[in-house]
């Protein structure tokens, strides 16, 4: 099983002809609610990739966080141990221009009273085969996820977006560091994505590099680039959920790590194709075609 414990938002994305300037009202086009938050979306992206996953976080105790549970359960994804806290769910107000420009307002909302594990999230943590993470809730609590997960011999990956300052120790506590280029240069302070200093930091990294596929290396000395499945490309957003969420799967199903990183760069190529975020999530058997080709 999988366990990811994160944020959970729902995304408000209105078009419009010009982006408003401060005191400005501009008149839009059409509107769009979606959920997304990068824990959300990547559990419902570990589900469709065929894992029995459990989502721990927080919604509010509005309609959205009815509406994102509820997509999280249509997805196959256990919400047994979603906090509901009182007041509003985390929420992205997203505006889009006709060039595709955008300015997003991000409220956390009840993710930001996810800030310690109860004992049945630590004991969910503790029967799984992988925990996942990603940095939109209390960083104590990302650091609580991952200890507990250590401690238990559960696998412990950390997708290390957004980029945020890390609580000392945090890094000691992962197996698999994900990242994509910038937020490799916001951990090293590198200019260039150096993976041989944050195999410094963490035993084994997978470095994405969009439609250049993704780099994995370990402290054994493997460094090896997975090329990218050749797609056409509708949609960027999301890829990057999608491919994380389809690589705890593989890791948990005992796939070497090469292999996980390919079948992930296979979810990948499949979000991509589509236009949407949660809702471009690949199920496996779209995985497993691009995958036998
Ligand atoms: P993020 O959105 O987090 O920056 P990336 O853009 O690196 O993540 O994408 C994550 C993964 O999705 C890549 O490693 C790759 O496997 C797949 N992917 C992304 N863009 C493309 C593309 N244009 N063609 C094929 N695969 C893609």
């Amino acid at each position: 099983t999988v366990v990811v414990a994160g944020s959970a938002n729902m995304d408000l994305v209105g078009l419009a002809p010009s982006l408003p300037r401060p005191g400005e009202t501009v008149l839009g086009d059409d509107f769009v609610m979606m959920p997304g938050g990068k824990g959300s979306n990547q559990a419902i992206a570990a589900a469709l990739a065929g894992a029995a996953t459990t989502f721990l976080g927080a919604i509010g105790s509005d309609a959205f966080g009815v509406s994102l549970n509820a997509r999280l359960a249509a997805s196959g994804v256990s919400v047994d141990l979603v906090r509901t806290s009182y007041g509003s769910s985390g929420v992205a107000v997203i505006m889009v221009d006709r060039a595709g420009e955008n300015s997003i307002l991000v409220s956390p909302g009840a993710n930001r009273t996810f800030t310690d594990l109860t004992g049945p999230e630590t004991a969910a943590i503790a029967a799984a085969d992988v925990l996942l993470c990603q940095q939109e809730i209390p960083m104590p609590t990302v650091l609580a996820a991952l200890r507990a997960g250590r401690a238990a011999g559960t696998r412990t990956i950390l997708n290390a977006a957004p980029v945020r300052d890390l609580p000392p120790g945090l890094l000691d506590e992962v197996d698999l560091l994900v990242v994509n280029e910038t937020e490799a240069r916001g951990i090293t302070g590198r200019a260039e994505p150096d993976v041989q200093s944050l195999l410094e930091l963490v035993p084994r990294v997978v470095l994405t590099l969009g439609g250049g596929g993704s780099r994995f290396a370990d402290r054994d000395g493997t460094d090896v680039h997975v090329p990218a499945f050749v797609v056409d490309v509708a949609d960027t957003t999301a890829a990057g959920d999608a491919f994380t969420g389809a690589l705890a799967v593989a890791w948990g199903e005992g796939r070497d790590l090469p292999d996980a990183v390919r079948w992930a760069n296979a979810a990948g190529a499949a979000c991509v194709r589509r236009v949407g975020a949660s809702s471009a999530l690949p199920e496996r058997a779209a995985i497993e075609a691009l995958y036998q080709e």
